[in-house]
């Protein structure tokens, strides 16, 4: 029997992209998705008369919505002329960066904020007469009524992401109400990103049949409200066997501050005030167990002397394509380039660390 593909794809709309898809039906015998295209004109890709963009799949997991045989394949954008990554393709370089740095065994968990918005565009949280509910205090990893909405949504999308194979990690509310949180990871640059990229559409994709729209707008509510953001957390080979590579990687990052804020998503400085756990934008600031610091290390990670760092500048839009190679770039240019993997394993120092870190990358 046949069975349906959902291509799905990043589009070229300002200041943030969005996500598209449209369905192939493919013969029983076909087990690769192959390459298709679509309109550029009508995504804010291309120009009428050369509108033909092409989708080349990158990715491919069970479609849990549809079930059965039905799969979703995550493309990259090509240009249809020269089969050369769209200017709107991110991926693309993030590959050559991951390639780069490989050695230094990167891994990321992304904390993907969002919030839930009626069609109208008010906040899915706030009274539907409009009117303010009362002040942020009793939502975050709240239960019962008048504190949480939307928890249907979370969890059908829960569910969801498990069933198609996705790297997801866990959930909860958030301080604003009708926002929440889903994590992806641990897994390297492009694994989170494209696993990311899929959790965000079939979020989308199932607030749907909700008339609930899923905004991943950095300051969806103006006012004493949190914003969304994207937290990032990352770690080297290197910074899961010391703390002084934690530090390093901290200050490394401290040096891109312009770079980075300038490609972590648009609106950040309406989100990055320095009030609700955020540092100010033009400001780097790393410490300990601090919410209010640029990136954060975890306590647990300076009681241990080793693990990871947490940016938390990213917006809820940004793309994850972009961070997760800004700090590749930052962090793994900063530091040693570590022994081939093959010398390195006959060695007892560090092999014990490495292959844990690979094991923990490849699980779930
Ligand atoms: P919080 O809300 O307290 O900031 P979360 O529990 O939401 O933290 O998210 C923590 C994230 O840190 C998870 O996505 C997890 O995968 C990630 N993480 C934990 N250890 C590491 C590590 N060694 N390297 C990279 N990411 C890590
Ligand atoms: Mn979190
Ligand atoms: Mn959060
Ligand atoms: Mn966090």
């Amino acid at each position: 029997m046949p069975y349906q593909a959902e291509y799905i794809w990043i589009d070229g709309a300002e200041p943030t992209p969005m996500l598209r898809s449209k369905t192939k039906v493919l013969a029983d015998n076909v087990t690769t998705p192959p390459m298709w295209g679509f309109d550029g004109s009508s995504t804010e890709q291309a120009t009428g008369d050369k509108s033909d963009c092409g989708l080349k799949p990158v990715f491919t997991c069970p479609d849990p919505i549809r079930g059965g045989k039905n799969i979703l394949v995550l493309c990259e954008v090509i240009m249809a002329q020269t089969g050369e990554p769209h200017p709107t393709n991110t991926r693309a370089a993030c590959v050559a960066a991951a390639e780069k740095y490989k050695s230094h065994e990167m891994i990321y968990g992304i904390e993907q904020e969002y919030t839930m918005m009626r069609i109208d565009g008010t906040p899915f949280g706030f009274p539907a007469g409009g009117g303010l509910p009362a002040p942020q205090g009793p939502y975050y990893c709240g239960v019962g009524a008048g504190r949480v909405v939307g928890r249907e949504i979370i969890e059908e999308h829960t569910q969801a992401c498990i069933d198609a194979g996705l790297l997801i990690e866990g959930t909860n509310a958030e301080v604003m109400p009708g926002q929440w949180e889903f994590q992806i990871g641990p897994a390297q640059s492009l694994e989170a990103s494209d696993h990311l990229i899929m959790a965000r559409w079939l979020l989308h994709r199932i607030a749907e049949d909700y008339d609930v729209v899923i905004s991943l707008a950095a300051k969806p509510q103006k006012g004493d409200w949190n914003g969304a953001g994207c937290h990032t957390n990352f770690s080297t080979a290197a910074m899961r066997k010391s703390y002084a590579a934690v530090e390093k990687a901290c200050q490394a990052i401290g040096k891109k501050l312009d770079l980075h804020v300038k490609n972590y998503g648009h609106g950040i400085e309406e989100r990055l005030t320095g009030k609700h756990e955020t540092a100010p934008w033009n400001k780097f600031s790393y410490g300990v167990s601090n919410r209010g610091a640029s990136v954060r290390i975890p306590w647990q990670v300076a009681r241990d002397r080793k693990g990871y760092a947490e940016d938390r500048r990213p917006n809820a839009n940004c793309d994850p394509y972009v961070v997760t190679q800004l700090l590749l770039d930052a962090v793994c240019a900063n530091e040693k380039t570590p022994a081939k993997s093959k010398p390195a394993a006959k060695k007892s120092t560090g092999k014990k660390s490495t292959k844990k870190a690979k094991k923990k990358s490849k699980k779930k």
